[in-house]
């Protein structure tokens, strides 16, 4: 009998991680990259697996919140990982303040509807330098699996047309949901909207995109 109660247990010793970011740039000069297994597969390959297991070996690598991995990279490795992440078709994100496009997963590829819109959104957006790191989340059907929603910007994509939420707060006791801000944008329209909306709160004095949203409200 499969024994869930040994592995329970072997959970509950709760280890903490002997290396963190943290731990590491205090003592050397690391940078933290946002490494997934593609634009938006989710699955992850052996080979995938064993190029983190090795980079978790040399420094630390762990999961986020925002189905990232974090992998802690030595600054001066930095040209090289990036060059085996490739190798392996690992997508890094570069540090720092940039728009991060969040797809879901089209359903692990059985429902592609959305794949060319998604393309042309990704290839103007994705990676944007921006005053802060801005959350854009793309889910392709209106289930909203993937909880675009709680995105910066949340993008719901249904038969040509695309809802936008806005002014999710993400983090801390007002965590809260975006707001339906526009329904059914057609495709052609939405990117030209979004570029829009970035400039805007680029400029504006905004800390954050909620207060930008807020404002306009
Ligand atoms: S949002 Fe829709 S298309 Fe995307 S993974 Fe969820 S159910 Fe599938």
């Amino acid at each position: 009998m499969t024994n869930f109660n040994d592995n329970f247990e072997r959970a509950m010793e709760l280890p903490m991680p002997a290396r963190t970011f943290a731990k590491l740039n205090a003592a050397g000069d690391f940078v933290s990259l946002t490494v997934r297994p593609g634009l938006i597969n989710k699955h992850v390959t052996a080979e995938q697996l064993q190029v983190l297991a090795q980079l978790a070996d040399e420094a630390a690598v762990k999961y986020s919140a925002g189905h990232s991995f974090i992998v802690s990279v030595e600054q001066q490795k930095l040209e090289a990982v990036v060059a085996k992440l490739t190798a392996v078709g690992l997508y890094a994100i570069q540090p720092g303040a940039r728009a991060v496009v969040k797809c879901c997963d089209f359903c692990d590829g059985d429902r592609l509807e959305a794949l060319s819109f998604a393309r042309e959104l990704l290839q103007q957006i994705e990676q944007l330098p921006m005053k802060k790191r801005l959350r854009i989340g793309f889910n392709a059907c209106t289930e909203a699996c993937y909880n675009a929603v709680r995105d910066d910007i949340g993008l719901v994509y249904h038969n040509g047309y695309i809802d936008l939420y806005a002014g999710a707060v993400q983090m801390g006791r007002r965590a809260s949901s975006g707001t339906l801000w526009k329904r059914k944008i057609p495709e052609h329209e939405l990117l030209p909207l979004l570029q829009n909306i970035l400039s805007d709160f680029e400029q504006s004095d905004c800390k954050t995109f909620a207060a930008f949203v807020k404002r306009g409200e």
